[in-house]
């Protein structure tokens, strides 16, 4: 960049008070400015635009950017107020029991685990997003193992085919089962015991015979699960439970700081 554009950068940067960013990336058309996740201000340019036209373009909606800026400050305020706290030592649930959060600090490969009770953190950073990310990738891994083995056992006693079985992780749906009979499931569904996840299998195999939720399809679901009102109840009361998966900020617990250290040798892990 030549010394007039890192002029009008830095001028940029000092004006706003937050740090700017420039894109280039093929099959961008417009200009656009924009507060990122970050809190940076990102300016995508178009092949045909210079820097300097990109800065100058900037420099000219400083005013603009600036409201921006303080919206997105509002807008993580209120998130980290409204966010999870996991704690070392602390709970989640999982098969409607309660699991300990357990760091187990060590050169091993970085994963979550569901073990004795507890669920355990290897890896060797305290970073929230770290952890989340693992922690998620073991509920949608034991949502796999667990969900497509009901759908089998439940297909068969309803006598229901199905075709593709999916997971993801919807914010507001359970699960769904399309006309040609491919089922999704939200594997945060793994929260639940394992009565109220059979409920949402039987629901989805019960839309084979009526895609609607009209009485004849209640009908049929509850003659072969009776409590699906209790069920589904408890889906409503407890949802909030899973909202920690989307972003928690941790909390580590005075008696949990030190961690457990994992010696690995010869690929054998030993405590
Ligand atoms: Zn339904």
């Amino acid at each position: 960049m030549r010394r007039r554009n890192l002029l009008s950068l830095q001028q940029i940067e000092s004006e706003l008070q937050a740090p700017l960013c420039l894109l280039r990336r093929r099959g961008l058309k417009r200009l656009t400015l924009m507060v990122n996740r970050r809190g940076q201000v990102q300016i995508s340019i178009p092949w045909q635009h210079s820097d300097e036209f990109a800065l100058q373009f900037a420099l000219d909606n400083l005013e603009w950017l600036r409201k921006q800026l303080e919206k997105s400050k509002e807008r993580r305020a209120q998130l980290e107020k409204n966010q999870p706290v996991l704690r070392l030592g602390g709970t989640v649930p999982f098969l409607g029991q309660e699991f300990r959060l357990r760091w187990i600090s060590g050169r091993t490969r970085a994963r979550a685990e569901f073990a004795d009770g507890e669920l355990r953190v290897y890896c060797t950073e305290v970073d929230a997003e770290l952890w989340r990310k693992l922690i998620c990738r073991q509920y949608e891994a034991q949502a796999r193992w667990h969900i497509e083995e009901r759908v089998a056992y439940w297909a068969e006693r309803m006598r229901e085919t199905y075709g593709r079985i999916s997971f993801r992780a919807q914010r507001t749906r359970w699960g769904s089962c399309t006309r040609s009979g491919n089922l999704s499931f939200n594997w945060k569904l793994m929260f639940a015991p394992p009565e109220v996840i059979d409920y949402v299998v039987i629901h989805e195999l019960a839309h084979r015979q009526h895609l609607d939720h009209s009485p004849r399809f209640w009908s049929r679901v509850a003659e072969f699960d009776p409590y699906h009102k209790e069920h589904q109840d408890y889906l409503k009361r407890h949802q909030h439970r899973v909202h920690f998966l989307e972003s928690f900020s941790l909390a580590m617990d005075p008696i949990a700081t030190d961690p457990v250290t994992v010696e690995v040798e010869n690929g054998n892990l030993s405590l």
